[in-house]
């Protein structure tokens, strides 16, 4: 008898399937594919459902942070705090801007950037504070809007995992004077391909960050400023106008999973993820354990698929080595302990019962894990 399988993602097209497939038609006879009415439509519709003025479609969520930083002339010479848990494009977007990163600590239960350890980390070089919304859960961002307009800061939002995330009540991206989304395919709002937007409240760093991503053009082929080449196409843009209207459903179902997951992990031997704010979107399900390789081989053997979300800190990774040798042992630690169970809109609650089951019955007599 072979185990069923659970797989971490199902990336299929599920029931818009012909929609999407309805709208890359429409893309391909309209003959016309780079910054026309669908991105137009979908900077339009993002904006309003994301609670913030304006959007700008980008070529993919990296580009979209590092067309922020350019845009409030954040470069060379110049320092921006950020998490040392994160997906590593974070702080590669400061790097492409010619900035250094400068990374701190994350808080031990809420595992995204520590407003204490990001003052801690500010010099007279600091330009920006970029918090991360990692795994779905808001940064304590009125923590960090208070910092900023203390010590005359940028605040740049990340963005990426948190579609439709609140903080405080607020929807994230509106504490700060830009933020970043990416629509990579696995994300909570995923295209065909990659992907991104930058939203903001102002409109004169709106119109900067359009022409930015156009190469820098006020007009065809007079470049004002010197910008990149990052659109967001017009066949990705078809197809997230197709799943925008099914987002915050979407974003319902991962908070009913991540409830279920919790009451049935109660009293497990692993710790599950602290709710800090009841705005987490839950991109991920990051289950913590000391004996991560253990529990990973338990569920494989279960037939469940896991993910490690993410193995290495960034101020760890070898890439930053050179650059900024900072110690983060709140982010080493998680980045030795975390696991990422299966948590996804399509996932039936029959499959969060038998990953629970299995994580239950993992080294029963071992007792609750110390985490902090
Ligand atoms: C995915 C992601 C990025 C990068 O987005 P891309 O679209 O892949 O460039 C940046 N930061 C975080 C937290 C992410 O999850």
């Amino acid at each position: 008898m072979s185990v069923r399988q659970i797989p971490f993602l199902d990336l299929h097209l599920a029931e818009e399937a012909g929609e999407i497939l309805a709208a890359l038609t429409r893309v391909v006879d309209s003959g016309w594919f780079v910054l026309g009415p669908e991105v137009d439509a979908f900077e339009t519709e993002f904006a309003e459902l994301s609670g913030i003025a304006h959007a700008i479609g980008t070529g993919n969520g990296t580009d979209a942070i590092a067309i922020a930083l350019r845009a409030l002339d954040i470069g060379p010479g110049d320092e921006v705090i950020t998490a040392a848990m994160s997906a590593t494009y974070t702080a590669l977007a400061i790097a492409m801007v010619g900035a250094r990163p400068v990374f701190a600590d994350i808080d031990s239960e809420r595992l995204t950037l520590s407003p204490a350890a990001a003052e801690a980390a500010i010099t007279s070089r600091t330009r920006a504070i970029l918090p991360v919304h990692l795994y779905g859960q808001p940064a304590d961002m009125p923590a960090f809007a208070a910092l900023a307009s203390k010590h005359r800061l940028a605040l740049v939002e990340d963005c990426c995992q948190a579609h439709l995330a609140t903080c405080a009540g607020r929807p994230v991206g509106a504490f700060s004077s830009a933020a970043a989304f990416s629509f990579y395919p696995t994300k909570n709002l995923g295209a065909l391909g990659d992907g991104g937007a930058i939203v903001t409240g102002d409109p004169s760093l709106a119109a900067r960050m359009k022409r930015i991503r156009n190469g820098g053009q006020t007009d065809r082929y007079r470049h004002q400023e010197i910008g990149v080449n990052s659109r967001l196409d017009e066949l990705q843009a078809a197809v997230l106008r197709v799943r925008l209207p099914r987002l915050r459903g979407r974003t319902e179902q991962r908070r009913l999973l991540a409830a279920a997951y919790r009451q049935r992990l109660a009293g497990s031997p692993i710790v599950v993820p602290i709710e800090k704010d009841p705005g987490h979107v839950y991109h991920l399900f990051p289950v913590r354990t000391a004996r991560r390789s253990a529990l990973q081989a338990h569920l494989r053997s279960a037939g469940i698929e896991t993910l490690v979300h993410y193995p290495i800190a960034i101020s760890r990774q070898p890439a930053f080595a050179a650059i900024h040798p900072a110690d983060c042992p709140n982010a080493e630690r998680a980045a030795d302990e975390v696991l990422s169970l299966p948590l996804h809109p399509g996932l039936p609650l029959s499959d969060v019962d038998a990953v629970a089951e299995a994580v239950q019955s993992f080294a029963p007599h071992s007792g609750k894990e110390q985490v902090s």
